[in-house]
């Protein structure tokens, strides 16, 4: 009996592995298609002005709306999309749906000529020569200014050093487009980009930000981050912004913009209308923090 015991399990382990690897090459398979399919959706997350409430842009965030499972998050398949090599085909995809959409509002809601979308650049497509003349091409076919795109580029793509990481960064600089170090304070020897990275902002990470926010220490320590982003002149972005009271902190310690579940949370295209606009004009911590400098 112990020997059968032992056998089935055994076997079930097995069996389970199998199961995963099958989940994962039919999600592989799926994943090639998914795109011609139109599985694939961007949700567009605001960001806001900090000082005045203002959207000043959105973040897109692509989930592929699987037929029978679901709405997947990005974490569930981007890295089977950079192991598969179908990640070129979809960053391609959410460039041109991303600012294809910025034409459209613009033909339908009043935006401030500076609305920028975001778009989050993977360390691989960043090393693709391809990537400067796709970006080109995609502006110039939705006439949109290269000013109004931001890439966002984790510090993870940027440990390489690779020499391609730098061309692509000069290229798309020298196009016009604007960069930003996304997830900044979760790498590692991240500091040094900074200064040596010829980027715009800097995506402040969400893992920065506790909940015990009225803390002296607490606020020291973030004063001390975004003091630390501003001699780099560079914009500060904070992540994950999910109370009144951490939006006010922010924005009394000059961190220029934000975005988070308090302002809302990512939502399909048509959510980023004329009342989500009105509504961050009037976020109430506004009014509770008077003193937030002009
Ligand atoms: P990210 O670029 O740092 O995006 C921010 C993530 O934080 C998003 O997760 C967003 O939904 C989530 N978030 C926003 N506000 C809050 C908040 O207040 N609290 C909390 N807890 N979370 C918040 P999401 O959409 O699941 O995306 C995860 C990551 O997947 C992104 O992190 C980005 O690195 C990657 N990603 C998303 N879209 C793309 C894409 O089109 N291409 C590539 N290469 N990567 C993408
Ligand atoms: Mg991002
Ligand atoms: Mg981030
Ligand atoms: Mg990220």
């Amino acid at each position: 009996a112990a020997k059968n015991e032992a056998n089935a399990s055994v076997v079930l382990f097995s069996r389970d592995l199998l199961n995963s690897r099958q989940v994962r090459s039919v999600l592989a398979a799926e994943l090639q298609a998914a795109i011609s399919n139109d599985e694939m959706v961007l949700y567009y997350q605001p960001v806001v002005a900090l000082k005045t409430g203002e959207l000043v842009g959105v973040e897109a965030l692509v989930r592929w709306q699987h037929p029978r499972r679901g709405l997947l998050m990005p974490d569930e398949f981007i890295d089977l999309a950079e192991e598969i090599g179908a990640m070129a085909p979809l960053a391609v995809w959410v460039l041109q749906t991303a600012l294809a959409q910025l034409r459209r509002w613009r033909e339908t809601v009043v935006l401030d000529p500076r609305f920028s979308v975001q778009v989050n650049i993977s360390a691989t497509q960043l090393q693709r020569p391809e990537l400067l003349d796709d970006v080109q091409r995609i502006l110039s076919e939705e006439g949109i200014e290269p000013a109004n795109l931001v890439l966002e580029i984790t510090e993870y793509s940027m440990v390489t050093g690779n020499e391609w990481d730098l061309y692509s960064f000069r290229g798309l600089r020298q196009l016009g487009v604007g960069l930003a170090i996304d997830d900044f304070g979760t790498g590692y020897s991240s500091i040094s980009y900074l200064r040596t990275l010829p980027v715009d902002g800097v995506k402040l990470d969400k893992s920065l930000l506790s909940s015990d926010i009225a803390a002296p220490a607490e606020r020291e320590f973030i004063a001390a981050i975004l003091q630390l982003v501003k001699s780099c002149s560079l914009a500060a972005t904070f992540e994950g912004i999910e109370t009144g009271e951490q939006a006010a902190m922010l924005a009394a310690l000059g961190c220029d913009s934000g975005q988070g579940y308090y302002f809302s949370r990512p939502v399909p295209a048509p959510g980023i209308n004329a009342a989500l606009v009105a509504s961050l004009l009037e976020v109430p911590w506004r009014a509770a923090w008077p003193s937030v400098p002009e």
